[in-house]
């Protein structure tokens, strides 16, 4: 990224444990809607999730007002089959924009749209289902290569009760990333905390209770790691949403480092505000993000109407927090 050259520079006045706070959040004086942040140079990336409806509404003011905050990428969700758009993913089923408008109004605006995160409606992950997958994919990857999006991602876990269930969902995976590279779009998997949960090997689901190596083996392994081993490389990456791995009780920055090559793309995710919270370690997850190469990384926030804030307020304020900060 544009910006590593900088975070290297100044890496070595950053301590580990160096948690910054918004200053205009600290203060508790200036208003969040107070002067845009300046124009920074860095890639600043937003997942349009956080506002959904919001944005749609009136797309190009809202769009002028994320470029003045410091945005210039985005990460779609909402995709929408039949409408062959994006829409506020049934919060608002009435407000679809067409992807080529959709594209249209960022450029006006100075907004690349790198990515975009889309699930199929199936819900039942088997053989007899690929064909249904591989149309829904198929579909997809059409009209997000007609618009230029280089990658498309699925953020919503199937069910998945032990490794064997995982090993289905991963040819499924499999299956994707090949239709999507196909048309020159790369395909990948968004993780929230329940990937963070251990499943047994198939048949060992029920320990015996006197016997404690078999409690062991039913400890099983992580269902990210299952997706990590079971999906081939060339066909499958991994968006790592750091904060989502926080909550899974994970330390981002190690599966980050031990899976270098897998991780492309970034969720910058805190309980609201971005730094907000003080408990997420930005300045070390953005390094080890750097070390291992992302190609991206989004701001999400949920939860942005507390304390009188709009979402709006709460996404730009973020931005002006990560365009100040010394490590991105
Ligand atoms: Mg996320």
């Amino acid at each position: 990224m544009t910006s590593r050259r900088q975070f290297l520079k100044t890496a070595s006045v950053v301590t580990a444990g160096a948690l910054v706070t918004p200053s205009a959040l600290a203060s508790g004086k200036a208003s969040p809607l107070a002067a845009a942040a300046p124009a920074s140079g860095k890639r600043i990336g937003l997942q349009t999730y956080s506002l959904g409806v919001e944005l749609l509404k009136d797309l190009p003011n809202g769009l002028k007002r994320l470029a003045a905050a410091g945005y210039n990428e985005f990460e779609l969700f909402g995709y929408n089959e039949q409408a062959a758009g994006f829409g506020a993913g049934g919060r608002d089923g009435a407000v679809t924009i067409k992807a080529a408008d959709y594209k249209k109004a960022c450029d006006d605006a100075g907004i690349k749209i790198l990515s975009s995160h889309l699930s199929p409606s199936i819900r039942e992950y088997k053989s007899e289902n690929f064909a249904q997958f591989d149309e829904f994919w198929k579909k997809a990857a059409d009209l997000h290569a007609s618009i230029g999006i280089k990658y498309m991602v699925q953020p919503s876990l199937p069910s998945i009760k032990n490794d064997e269930d995982a090993k289905v969902v991963c040819e499924v995976f499999n299956r994707a990333g090949e239709i999507c590279n196909n048309v020159g779009i790369k395909w990948g998997y968004h993780n929230h905390s329940n990937e963070f949960v251990r499943v047994p090997k198939a048949g060992e689901e029920t320990p015996a209770s006197n016997d404690p190596m078999a409690r062991m083996r039913a400890r099983g392994e992580y269902i990210e790691q299952l997706f990590l081993d079971n999906t081939d490389p060339d066909k499958v990456f991994f968006e790592l949403d750091v904060y989502w791995a926080v909550m899974g009780q994970q330390d981002p920055c190690e599966w980050l480092r031990n899976n270098p090559k897998r991780f492309r793309l970034l969720h910058i995710k805190d309980r609201w505000i971005i730094g907000d919270s003080g408990m997420m370690n930005f300045p070390n997850i953005f390094k080890a993000g750097y070390d291992i190469g992302i190609d991206g990384w989004f701001v999400e926030v949920e939860n942005g109407s507390k304390k009188g804030y709009t979402q709006f307020d709460a996404v730009c304020e973020s931005a002006k927090y990560l365009s100040k900060a010394s490590f991105v």
